[in-house]
């Protein structure tokens, strides 16, 4: 009697425990998919300016300028202190954000088949962005600002993995209809202030234009506006909310309550409605109580304009502007923030803003396109662990040349602009040597000092033109540029 009741027991023991089992797996295996979703793919915001330069934040030297939110936002996470774009002007710049290449290899250049209004060019579709990647792994995307990698319908964001689009699609000085030289007014009269309707740029929402001329006065606000929408919309599930300004990007325009606040005129006055704005990007985050799931990054396209006088930012100790291979036109200032997974403090590991996408791809979980060179590190030992950086080199390229090379510590030049303003090019005698971290301004060529250093230099950037294809737009473009930047 007794030994057919026990596998009766252990039968109705195992029958309860897979009761008990599935009831509670059930539920937690939901659950757990869900955290899945929301907690190991981060979401990523990039705020990107326009002509920011390198000593316009407080946080980043500037005296008078004040941007608290900033300077929280870089307290609480890494201040990036030797971070570049990959060209010195707009378009060329963000087409190297979006793809993780230098420009040369995808056709993005200042002067060909991208001079806004009446461009007919764009980012060519087989490009891969970091919309498109980070989609195809179920994010939300969308983009609030200024595009400027086409304006025709087969070029705009929706066409490079964008779900939607907000914003004035190329720079706010083009469409110039009206109204006085810019640059001529600021340096007459430092109190300047143009008026918006004199630039005819489109605000459009998708493909449609839904107001001409934009009201730029209000631009950095209602940008900011769509952005936390965007986030509200999309806080449950992971997204990329890329966020240009159309500022400080000449004309510079400042809603009528903060304008004469700065110490710095209408320059600081934009600044500082930015910053407020990056303030309430971060409040957002944390009403949405997603502020521990997600990466934001702040940065600008190039280095400040430097002939529109006040009107123009400062670069800081650094040499040159916009425009220029010095570091003044291509190092910019950078913050990554992200509570509770990346450590706090000045980070002067180098790094590029060719490096978000394999920065995104290695945090996601997403596949980096795989049949095309990318010039792409990824900055997540960096970022989460303070060390091993994989990117030891950068190459200052403008258009179709490559002016120079920055390895470790040591920057050679072998071709140079005016410092200012798009300038001519400067006849070098011999390449240029600077040793980058002594002499943060480029002031003393030690060439001569150092022979090896010159020569291991341009073998380095002999081996890295020999990897590039150029596009074939870039061969195009005429050796003595005059285009005007964007
Ligand atoms: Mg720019």
């Amino acid at each position: 009697m007794r030994q057919p009741c026990i596998p009766l027991v252990l039968l109705t023991i195992y029958s309860l425990l897979l009761i008990e089992t599935i009831s509670h797996c059930g539920p937690t295996a939901v659950a757990m998919d869900a955290s899945k979703n929301s907690t190991e793919k981060p979401n990523f915001i990039v705020i990107f300016c326009d002509d920011l330069g390198w000593g316009d934040l407080s946080c980043f030297g500037h005296p008078v300028i004040r941007t608290p939110n900033l300077d929280r936002m870089a307290a609480e996470g890494q201040r990036w202190t030797q971070f570049y774009v990959a060209a010195p002007v707009c378009t060329p710049s963000r087409a190297a954000l979006m793809t993780g290449r230098y420009p040369i290899r995808n056709g993005m250049s200042s002067a060909r088949g991208v001079l806004f209004p009446n461009s007919g060019g764009g980012l060519p579709q087989e490009e891969v962005t970091l919309a498109e990647m980070l989609k195809s792994n179920g994010y939300a995307t969308g983009i609030v600002g200024k595009w400027h990698l086409g304006h025709l319908p087969k070029y705009l964001p929706q066409t490079q993995g964008f779900d939607e689009y907000f914003g004035i699609p190329y720079s706010n000085d083009m469409d110039k209809v009206a109204g006085p030289g810019y640059r001529a007014e600021v340096l007459k009269d430092a109190q300047y202030y143009p008026d918006s309707a004199h630039y005819n740029v489109p605000l459009m929402r998708g493909d449609q234009i839904i107001e001409r001329p934009a009201d730029q006065n209000t631009i950095t606000q209602r940008y900011t506006d769509e952005a936390v929408a965007f986030i509200r919309k999309h806080q449950s599930q992971p997204f990329f909310l890329y966020l240009p300004h159309s500022m400080p990007h000449i004309p510079l325009f400042v809603s009528e309550d903060r304008r004469g606040k700065s110490l710095a005129g209408l320059y600081g006055d934009v600044i500082e409605e930015i910053d407020a704005n990056v303030g309430r990007v971060l409040e957002a985050l944390k009403e949405c109580q997603i502020d521990e799931r997600t990466l934001v990054v702040f940065s600008s396209d190039n280095g400040p304009w430097l002939s529109f006088d006040t009107h123009g930012g400062s670069a800081g100790p650094l040499r040159g502007g916009k425009g220029t291979t010095f570091e003044g036109g291509m190092r910019v200032p950078t913050i990554f923030r992200w509570p509770g997974k990346i450590a706090s403090g000045v980070q002067p590991a180098l790094g590029s803003t060719l490096d978000l996408m394999a920065t995104f791809a290695s945090l996601s979980g997403a596949e980096l396109p795989g049949d095309r060179k990318l010039d792409s590190y990824d900055l997540s030992p960096v970022l989460l662990g303070g060390q091993g950086n994989p990117r030891t080199e950068m190459f200052y390229w403008t258009n179709a040349q490559l002016h120079a090379i920055r390895q470790g510590a040591w920057k050679l030049h072998v071709k140079m602009r005016e410092p200012v303003n798009y300038g001519k090019e400067v006849a070098l005698a011999a390449p240029e040597l600077y040793h980058i971290e002594r002499d943060v301004s480029e002031r003393h060529n030690v060439a001569e000092k150092y022979p090896e250093v010159v020569s291991n230099l341009l073998e380095r950037m002999e081996a890295h033109r020999a990897d590039i294809e150029p596009h074939p737009d870039m061969l195009a473009i005429p050796l003595v540029e005059s285009a005007k930047p964007q």
